[in-house]
């Protein structure tokens, strides 16, 4: 029986963050090594999910190795990747003879020692394994692809779906591929495209205009003869690095001129449509005033403090806003530990003052400052078994109070561990109802949709200012290509 081991490195590092992804970072979301991968992964919509799926479909062997996740934030430490790789690497030489391997990298890693980690780590495992052992995987689309990465794996597929609810398809998707492969039915070779471009996140959603062309592209060269993939990467403008962009990504069945040809057609598909995918940025004030006339309720995502792209979750820009405008009620949640602490001490039914969010710099706002009253403190912790952006289906967002000023215009949910919008369990799990709410700010830009859109009639994605601010060109960046559009407007292509 083939053995293939699995080995899963996800985290998607926003380099603009002054802070930075500590090793306990990773242990407080996922670390695991063996056979406890399994155990985690076997209810989650998640590509490891697809990996052990696939290969029991096939009669294979499927050898657990490591999985380690954290929280999209700042570049990894240098001593907390070199002790991820070591567990990683010792892992892998303790599990003896492999026929082949399934990774899952996340594609926009960064560790501070190495600013292409996917690249580095995917190298260090080829060097391991040999050059002949089939090394097959998945991306998140929103990876920076790099060459290394490309030469160091025989396949990569990324997922197709913005927010992503097809993990777990690719993730089988690429384990039916290593079965076809170590059966010798196929042997995929890859090649991709790298245009000087970047897709805005305010134009990543895959079933929107314009971006849903591309999408169909894409899909249409997966029908061709010999191709097994095509991957439409999105990229991720918030890791300043030299691979920083939108690529294309094609796996052909050894065909490596056909693979080329095809990765160079979406390149040119992608940069011919370079102006429809930069962003149109609606402002704070914009998206008050359209609010007031749309149907409720209204799902702001602020984009400027998207917590799935690393952002500190306590931006305060909306609910400023909101109040000010009096909208009606809404709901924001803020990552406040000390606000939940004094909440606590009140206790719930009392009324306290309290100056929530808006603690880490100018970047996102001030602190909102009212009378609150504290309508629940409690553990954070809630489930989903819906398939969502992330296939998590556990969150926990530590000790979480629900506080509402007094004119009821405002309820703000404070946690002590910084918690994306994946989810509307979020809220009903804690007896909030979307429904009650004029608005709901959401942190994030699409992520959040999968799970809002259902609720939501109106979605619209406001430009606030913040770490993960969707007009990057305000962002300082030092290392990404130059000349690259939209930066340099003007930007040729140098094929
Ligand atoms: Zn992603």
């Amino acid at each position: 029986m083939p053995r293939v081991g699995i080995i899963a490195l996800i985290q998607e590092s926003n380099t603009f963050l002054p802070g930075i992804t500590t090793f306990e970072h990773f242990r407080q979301d996922l670390l695991l090594t063996g056979e406890q991968v399994r155990s985690h992964f076997a209810d989650a919509h998640h590509e490891v999910r697809g990996f052990f799926d696939g290969l029991a479909r096939a009669n294979f062997e499927a050898v657990p190795i490591f999985a380690a996740r954290a929280l999209p934030f700042g570049a990894i430490e240098p001593a907390a990747f070199d002790s991820l790789l070591k567990l990683m690497l010792d892992e892998l030489e303790s599990v003896g003879r492999l026929d082949g391997l399934l990774v899952a990298p996340h594609g926009a890693t960064v560790a501070q020692s190495h600013p292409d980690a996917d690249g580095y780590w995917l190298a260090k495992v080829r060097q391991f394994a040999g050059p002949q052992l089939p090394i097959i995987g998945t991306l998140d689309p929103h990876g920076n692809l790099s060459v290394d990465m490309v030469n160091a794996t025989d396949a990569l597929t990324a997922y197709r779906t913005n927010p992503h609810i097809d993990q777990e398809q690719r993730g089988l998707e690429a384990a039916e591929l290593m079965v076809r492969t170590l059966r010798g039915q196929v042997s995929p070779v890859q090649a991709a495209c790298f245009p000087p471009m970047l897709i805005n996140i305010e134009r990543q959603c895959t079933s929107e205009p314009p971006l849903d062309q591309l999408v169909a592209a894409f899909e249409e060269v997966r029908g061709h003869a010999g191709v097994l993939s095509a991957s439409l990467l999105l990229g991720f403008p918030y890791s300043d690095v030299d691979e920083m962009g939108a690529s294309a990504l094609v796996v052909t069945d050894g065909n490596l001129p056909l693979a080329k040809s095809l990765a160079d057609q979406l390149g040119e598909a992608m940069w011919s449509g370079r102006e429809g995918l930069a962003g149109t940025f609606i402002s704070v004030e914009d998206a008050v005033a359209q609010a007031r006339g749309l149907p409720g309720p209204v799902c702001m995502l602020d984009m400027g403090d998207n917590v799935g792209g690393g952002s500190p979750a306590n931006g305060t820009w909306l609910a400023h806003a909101l109040y000010r405008h009096q909208l009606g009620p809404s709901f924001i949640c803020l990552y406040d530990p000390a606000a939940v602490t004094q909440a606590e001490s009140v206790g719930v039914g009392s009324r306290v003052r309290l100056a929530v969010g808006g603690q880490t710099d100018d970047l996102h706002g001030t602190p909102f400052v009212a009378e609150f009253l504290v309508k629940f403190v409690g553990d954070g912790r809630f489930s989903e078994d819906q398939v969502r952006h992330g296939g998590i289906t556990e969150f926990n967002q530590g000790r979480t109070a629900i506080v509402e000023t007094g004119d009821g215009l405002l309820t703000v949910m404070l946690t002590t561990r910084r918690t994306p919008p994946f989810s509307l369990r979020q809220l009903t799990a804690f007896g909030l109802d979307p429904l009650a709410f004029r608005v709901l700010v959401a942190k994030g830009v699409n992520a959040p949709l999968a799970a809002y859109q259902p609720v939501c009639p109106t979605i619209l994605r406001v430009n606030t200012r913040g770490v993960t601010m969707a007009d990057v060109t305000q962002l300082p960046y030092h290392h990404r290509r130059r000349p690259m559009y939209p930066f340099e407007v003007k930007t040729t292509w140098q094929r």
